[in-house]
């Protein structure tokens, strides 16, 4: 029986990974659920799943669930309340599913534990992946990727050696706009850009694979996973998402893992490894699904993903400039405050004005963090 705490159990992957284990009873128990407010979705988790721990981070939200709560569970709240969680050492697997930048600090917790950490919070190793690898091999901790680029990758490494890789070919579906103009995306909506094709997900990477940034964050995502440099990390389009990504080898064979979009396989993957779990949560009809197709990214359009290219390059605090202009610009987005082709312009901005710090330790990285965030909020409020 695993023990899982699982950080951002109310997101799109945070309920997914209740659902995988909803169905291992036997597998897996569910120690700790962590939200930012959505209290009442918390509540029904914690009398189903019946954690030992929760956390809350807003004020408001943390009242209205002591209210509502009708099961015995300890309660954690404050600025440290989530790392306290994470300090515990009372589970097996960390499931590190919040968004953005905000789950660094908890996922260096758990790996300062030796856990193993099921991440999803791919903007952890997009800030700090330096860091985190060190910190990885001094605390004998491993990270098994969430992410169905990078789960589809470790799957096809199993049994493979890293010398042996040509290259690794990251698919992106291309979002909702891949098929239009530059010149249409000038006054595209909230709602289209929310408006994935294949997957259903929260909504800053939502609008992350509208922009392509999504794919950007995981070309550096893939680039300390799995310790190749940027010239062998390549991004096809793949609209049909059935491919989730690829490895090639130095004889020229390809090795790639298919199925239908699922985000509970990568999930229960992670969960399971070394082992696999007999489960039927997807089904793969290959002469239903018709044809798969290919296109090169269009870096002109996507400009997000060529800036995570360059920063990539770039390293030190550059990647961590990237990613706190992206949080700000996105949720300016969200809110209507600016249009979706000024994200790119807003985050070149920030890159241009502020500067880079190489080989950065976790104080750099959190001010670095800090100083982008308010630069963006000069600019978009
Ligand atoms: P969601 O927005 O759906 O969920 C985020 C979760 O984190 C919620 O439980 C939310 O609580 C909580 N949360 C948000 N902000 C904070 C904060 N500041 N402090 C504490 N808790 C917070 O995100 P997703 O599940 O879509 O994505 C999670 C991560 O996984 C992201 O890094 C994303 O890039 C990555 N990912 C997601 C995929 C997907 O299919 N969704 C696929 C691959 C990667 P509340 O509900 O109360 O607001
Ligand atoms: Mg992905």
């Amino acid at each position: 029986m695993k023990r899982l705490v699982i950080l951002g159990s109310t997101g799109s992957i945070g309920v997914n990974t209740l659902n995988v284990v909803r169905e291992f009873p036997h597998k897996f128990k569910v120690t700790a659920l962590t939200v930012n407010k959505n209290v009442e979705e918390l509540a029904k988790q914690v009398s189903e799943f019946k954690p030992e721990k929760v956390f809350i981070k807003d004020e408001v939200a943390l009242e209205e669930f002591k209210k509502i709560n009708k099961h015995p569970v300890k309660i954690f709240s404050g600025p440290s309340g989530l790392t306290d969680i994470a300090k515990d050492d009372d589970y097996d697997i960390m499931v590190s599913a919040l968004v953005g930048f905000a789950g660094l600090a908890p996922t260096i917790e758990g790996i300062k534990l030796g856990k193993r950490i099921a991440l999803a919070n791919k903007e952890t190793l997009v800030v700090a992946g330096e860091l985190i690898n060190k910190l990885c091999s001094v605390h004998h901790s491993e990270i098994i990727p969430v992410d169905s680029e990078h789960s589809a990758i470790f799957q096809c490494m199993v049994g493979e050696k890293k010398d042996d890789v040509e290259k690794l070919i990251l698919t992106a579906s291309g979002g909702p706009f891949l098929m239009k103009s530059i010149s249409e995306l000038q006054n595209v909506t909230v709602s289209e850009a929310l408006d994935h094709p294949n997957w259903s997900m929260g909504n800053k990477i939502t609008i992350d694979s509208a922009t392509m940034m999504n794919k950007g964050l995981e070309v550096i995502e893939a680039h300390w996973l799995f310790g190749l440099p940027q010239e062998k990390i390549d991004v096809v389009v793949h609209p049909q998402s059935i491919i989730h990504s690829m490895v090639e080898f130095i004889d020229g064979s390809i090795k790639a893992q298919l199925s239908m979009p699922d985000m509970k396989l990568p999930i229960q993957y992670a969960l399971s490894y070394p082992e696999r779990f007999s489960s039927s949560f997807v089904e793969t009809n290959f002469p239903k699904l018709g044809s798969l197709t290919f296109f090169e990214p269009e870096f002109e359009k996507f400009k997000c993903l060529k800036l995570a290219f360059d920063v990539l390059n770039a390293g030190g605090t550059s990647p961590c400039i990237l990613n706190a202009a992206n949080e700000i610009a996105v949720s300016s987005f969200l809110k209507g405050n600016i249009k979706f082709l000024d994200i790119p312009v807003l985050i070149e901005k920030a890159l241009n004005k502020i500067e880079n710090h190489s080989s950065p330790d976790i104080e750099t990285i959190f001010e670095c963090d800090t100083i982008t965030r308010n630069y963006l909020r000069s600019l978009t409020n």
